[in-house]
């Protein structure tokens, strides 16, 4: 079929063009794309060489209608809303233990943007598009959607306010719930106040964390994390961070979406003994950090990394409904909705801090 996508090319804007769908494998499901956010990563794919074959067709936060599905598929209808989060495989050891993120094949459905078999649904004037990015490629009136990512929504959900719960949300959330393992009488800090770390500190909140240290060098950033619950902030564009962080007492938790160096071994340093900091940030390929080994054994502190907040979306996902529909996740405050067409001023609104989560409706 013919469907209207967003055709990323190497540092070029995005073009809304005509690209052609193939059907539902087995396990596939055709999804009419309701919204979609922005996520940095698609941004990276298309102009920082991370490995995505270009031209490509980009997005990993879709939110929709199912409109067909695969022979194989029972667990979902026709006509059902869904979330689509990043793609795994369902069988190898990490998708078993419900450690999906880690799935052994991650890099071929939300890296390269293809299935198993290197195969892709879409292509253009025969030649083939990257058309499975996180198994879905959502900036897109269609998608092509494994089933394995999905999960059912309710139709009295807010569609575009849905769609980070497939990423960055997930991410965020995830770091705080199944990795770090937050509890009220911690101290965490959060480093980096975009959409993941905001999330971040919506779910310290929700689990009661009684002090939330947000840390970021947009004053504004720090105002939004302030309302969603930051106990303290740190505006990191006015002075030495690593003072500022020791005049707190030290951090139980940390928290860093940034991927920078210098920021990670700030945050490090605060650790008190036993402290634990986990790492969700894309940095530039090849940066390194500089530990104090001595420092690290004797203070028992750990330092680790994550994809997509150690989350199961089929488990987790539905706690983040619950939360919403209690008033604990106020997603509104993060979320800028814009028509399909104008991906390209979303996309640079993000870029330039004027926006948190931009959305596209493509309905
Ligand atoms: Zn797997
Ligand atoms: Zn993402």
């Amino acid at each position: 079929m013919k469907i209207r996508a967003a055709v990323a090319r190497a540092r070029e804007p995005f073009r809304i063009e005509e690209v052609e769908l193939d059907g539902p494998r087995a396990d596939e499901v055709l999804v009419e794309v309701e919204a979609c956010g922005i996520c940095h990563t698609d941004l990276s794919a298309k102009d920082h060489d991370y490995g995505t074959p270009l031209p490509a067709v980009l997005g990993h936060e879709g939110v929709g209608r199912i409109v067909a599905l695969g022979d194989g598929v029972t667990r979902f209808a026709v006509g059902e809303r869904v979330v689509m989060s990043f793609g795994a495989c369902g069988r190898c050891t990490s998708c078993a233990s419900e450690a999906p993120a880690y799935c052994r094949h991650s890099r071929d459905f939300n890296l390269f943007g293809r299935r198993l078999d290197g195969s892709s649904p879409a292509s253009q004037a025969g030649l083939p598009l990257t058309g499975h990015f996180f198994g879905q490629s959502a900036f897109a009136s269609h998608a092509i959607a494994a089933a394995h990512n999905l999960v059912s929504l309710g139709d009295d959900l807010p569609g575009p306010l849905m769609t980070s719960l497939g990423c960055g949300v997930q991410t965020g959330a995830g770091a705080v719930v199944n990795v770090l393992r937050a509890e009220p009488d911690d101290t965490i800090g959060v480093f980096g106040c975009g959409t993941v770390g905001l999330a971040a500190i919506m779910a310290a909140r929700i689990v009661g964390c009684e002090r939330i240290v947000a840390v970021d060098v947009r004053a504004g950033r720090l105002d939004t994390a302030r309302a969603l619950g930051a106990t303290e902030v740190v505006d990191s564009a006015q002075g030495d961070l690593v003072a500022a962080l020791k005049r707190l007492g030290g951090l139980t938790l940390a928290f860093d979406n940034t991927g920078r160096p210098e920021v990670i071994e700030a945050a490090y340093g605060a650790l008190r003994p036993r402290g634990r900091i986990v790492l969700a940030g894309l940095s530039a390929r090849g940066a390194s950090l500089t530990l104090d080994l001595n420092r690290l054994m004797a203070s028992g502190r750990s330092l680790r990394g994550t994809i997509e907040g150690d989350a199961d979306p089929r488990t987790f996902i539905p706690r983040l409904y619950d939360w919403y529909r209690r008033g604990e996740l106020p997603l509104e405050q993060l979320v800028t909705t814009y028509p399909f067409e104008q991906i390209n001023e979303a996309a640079a609104d993000m870029l330039a801090g004027r926006v948190i989560k931009p959305v596209l409706r493509m309905t």
